[in-house]
């Protein structure tokens, strides 16, 4: 038994509903479909999910926002057309939005709840055009179906509860049809989860239903071992375990939520990557443990960009008791989160994504130079972080070697090394000029 989950890209249109439409058809063991927002449907366009953000920017600074309005319907009602479905649905959409402008005062509640229609209203609308193709198919509002998350918003964590409610439906004879992305919280609030977070839900309903498998369908055939943009043809990735996969879309691989992986790993649902546009490609399994191990050591590589490194010198830095501890609370005083903290006998460094400091370095700087005292305080803000993951590399050997002679042929500096106790990652930070020589280097020496 499956949980299929379609992206924005795989329901954008008319003509990509009809492909899904497919797929379900085709195959029995899909029981329940979760979905997202229509996304774009060509470079230039805007997912819907935006339209709303930028509805609500209009609502709650008393722009006249009529044109967002129409424009937001006119994408479901396009659809509708194309597809031969009642229109009175575009007009219940019409409706649930004025409501919501109208009797939610709270900003950032109105925010959640508008954000939340681009994947309910697709979930309606879907289950209108299976039912006219004459799929026994039924809408689900996830809160019928047991979402119940904690109540802060555009930051949803599922309540453990909540998979016992949707165990329930695990026999149902129709096949359900779920918007992805939002829960309601016990105060009664419609809460979503972070961007992207549609494959959160896919999760949890695939958790839920104890799915055999989850299906995720995106517009890729497959993970690859390094980003397609910037490797040509990189290897496609057969089977990736779920601790590769977590450090890879940490890591700046997009395609599949990071976060969606903690409710399948737990119990084992293996997640299928697969491309709307070619379902005949059987695409990338994330297991618990895969195989050829030993062949492929490294599963992919990746780079994020966008670091800063803050780096204490202090003689006898090593001797004094409690120096990191101090040197971090300055950090979680200003709510800065940490990266990862490369250390020395008298020096240590603090690497943090740069964003986090707009606004707060000079007085986090002017706090380690009243507090620590340090012989000598630098900062570099152009850094990117390369990561090679895989499962392989605890029991290989030369693999730090392999990274570290393929930057030095390139005449690369390597700022930073470090690596986690688990062996699972290494990271090699760089500066941000160099990532794209760095990237196609290291593929070579792990590839090809
Ligand atoms: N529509 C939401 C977003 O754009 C969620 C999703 O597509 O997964 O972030």
């Amino acid at each position: 038994m499956k949980v299929a989950k379609f992206g924005g890209s795989s329901l954008c249109n008319a003509t990509q509903l009809t492909k899904v439409a497919n797929i379900i058809k085709e195959d029995e063991a899909i029981r329940f479909v979760v979905v997202s927002a229509p996304g774009k449907r060509d470079e230039t366009d805007i997912k819907v999910t935006d339209l709303l953000i930028a509805l609500h920017e209009q609502v709650v600074t008393q722009q006249d926002y009529s044109e967002s309005f129409n424009t937001i319907l006119a994408r479901f009602a396009n659809m509708v057309e194309v597809l031969k479905l009642s229109s009175t649905i575009i007009q219940h959409f019409e409706k649930v939005l004025r409501q919501y402008i109208q009797t939610i005062h709270d900003s950032e509640r109105l925010l959640d709840a508008l954000k939340a229609c681009g994947e309910d209203f697709n979930a309606q609308l879907f289950s209108q055009y299976l039912l006219a193709l004459g799929v026994n198919a039924q809408y689900f509002s996830p809160k019928d179906f047991g979402f119940v998350v904690t109540d802060e918003p555009g930051n949803a964590q599922l309540l453990p509860e909540s998979y016992e409610k949707m165990a329930q439906f695990r026999d149902s004879d129709a096949i359900l049809i779920i918007p992805g992305f939002f829960g309601y919280s016990k105060e009664g609030n419609i809460v979503t989860f972070p961007r992207g977070g549609s494959d959160i839900s896919g999760a949890i309903v695939a958790r839920g239903v104890r799915a055999d498998i989850y299906e995720n369908f995106t517009d890729q055939s497959y993970i690859y071992a390094a980003h397609p943009g910037i490797i040509d043809n990189p290897y496609a990735i057969k089977e990736i375990t779920y601790r590769e996969m977590r450090e890879l879309s940490y890591s700046g691989f997009g395609i599949f939520h990071d976060e969606a992986l903690e409710p399948l790993f737990q119990v084992n649902i293996p997640v299928m990557v697969r491309n709307t546009n070619q379902p005949e490609i059987k695409g990338t399994k994330i297991v618990a443990q895969r195989q050829y191990q030993e062949e492929l050591p490294v599963v992919g590589i990746s780079c994020d960009e966008g670091f800063t490194a803050i780096s204490i010198r202090k003689y006898l830095l090593n001797r004094q008791l409690g120096f990191t501890r101090r040197l971090l609370q300055i950090f979680e005083d200003h709510n800065v989160s940490i990266e990862h903290i490369p250390t020395g006998i008298d020096n240590i460094s603090v690497v943090v994504r740069s964003h986090y400091l707009e606004g707060v370095l000079d007085s986090i700087l002017q706090e380690i130079q009243d507090k620590l005292r340090p012989d000598n305080l630098m900062v570099e803000d152009d850094l990117a972080i390369m990561v090679v993951v895989g499962e392989g590399m605890v029991a290989a050997h030369g693999m730090a070697n392999k990274t570290t002679e393929a930057l030095a042929q390139e005449k690369i500096s390597i700022r930073m090394i470090n690596q986690g106790a688990s062996e699972i990652s290494m990271f090699f930070t760089i500066r941000m000029k160099d990532k794209l020589n760095a990237l196609q280097a290291m593929y070579r020496s792990y590839f090809e």
